[in-house]
């Protein structure tokens, strides 16, 4: 990947990330700055004696025209950097580019290791597919009754390498409980059916993380929580990970709307519904 391109994604990521699509020019640079994305090195911190500014942030302006050239970015002055539609899909393309062709990177480690743990979001359905393996394979012992809920945060499950990434782990046991608080109904419409499985007594359901796990690193807490594991039929599962937008954002919000507070509660932050829309459309 080239030196461009690398800034291209760099300035994409970091705007992407912020409130509202990016920001005052300056805020986005600083952003940029203060996540330790890019590399400092003498020749970058260098002052262009022209601009009076270090030499990569002299770059990263350069390569604004270009971005909103390309549509990446939102024309016109006033000094707001802003992304646009197509800059987010342009931004995933240029993440799975990086991920492929990891060398000669301007951008720093950290950085290159948080677009790896991105990627990972197009594998969620994946790993509730290794979830729903183990829960089929190990015979978790059933309580009487749910356990009793916690809902202070937890620190985050640390991420294990996986041949293509890295994975965090899931406790069965949590999903197990989940489905069985559920009522083992589809929680989009308890009418919804499945087969028997091999006990010859449960209907098969499934368990997704509503904030996906892959998502981790942003919240800085363990996301493998009852609260955030809902009970759907296979049908509603597929249609949640592959349907079409509108009808996604119509079952996020049957689903999270009623357990908002308690989400909150384990995320130990406020989330809206357009951010939880936001982490299923913007990888
Ligand atoms: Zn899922
Ligand atoms: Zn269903």
């Amino acid at each position: 990947m080239n030196r461009q391109k690398q800034i291209w994604l760099v300035m994409l990521y970091a705007m992407n990330e912020m409130d509202g699509g990016g920001g005052r020019r300056k805020d986005v640079l600083a952003h940029i700055n203060s996540r330790g994305y890019w590399k400092k090195n003498d020749s970058n911190d260098a002052i262009r004696a022209s601009r009076n500014e270090p030499v990569w942030r002299n770059n990263f302006s350069f390569e604004r025209e270009h971005l909103a050239d390309a549509g990446y970015m939102q024309p016109g002055g006033n000094g707001v950097w802003k992304i646009t539609d197509s800059g987010r899909q342009h931004l995933s393309e240029l993440i799975g580019e990086a991920v492929r062709q990891p060398d000669g990177a301007g951008y720093t480690d950290a950085f290159s290791q948080t677009l790896r743990d991105e990627q990972d979001l197009t594998d969620d359905l994946l790993q509730d597919e290794i979830l729903m393996e183990q829960l089929a394979a190990e015979d978790i012992p059933k309580p009487e009754a749910p356990p009793e809920l916690s809902s202070a945060p937890r620190p985050p499950r640390t991420a294990v390498a996986r041949r293509n990434g890295h994975a965090y782990r899931h406790d069965p046991a949590v999903s197990d409980a989940a489905l069985m608080r559920a009522g083992n109904h589809c929680q989009i419409d308890p009418a919804h059916t499945s087969f028997l499985r091999r006990d010859g007594q449960t209907v098969y359901m499934e368990p997704h993380h509503l904030i996906p796990l892959s998502k981790t690193r942003r919240f800085n807490v363990d996301l493998d929580r009852e609260q955030n594991i809902i009970c759907l039929c296979c049908t509603c599962h597929k249609q949640i990970h592959y349907g079409r937008r509108e009808d996604v954002r119509a079952m996020l919000e049957k689903l999270f709307l009623p357990r908002r507070q308690d989400i909150c509660a384990i995320l130990g932050r406020d989330i809206s519904l357009e951010e939880l829309f936001a982490l299923y459309e913007n990888p």
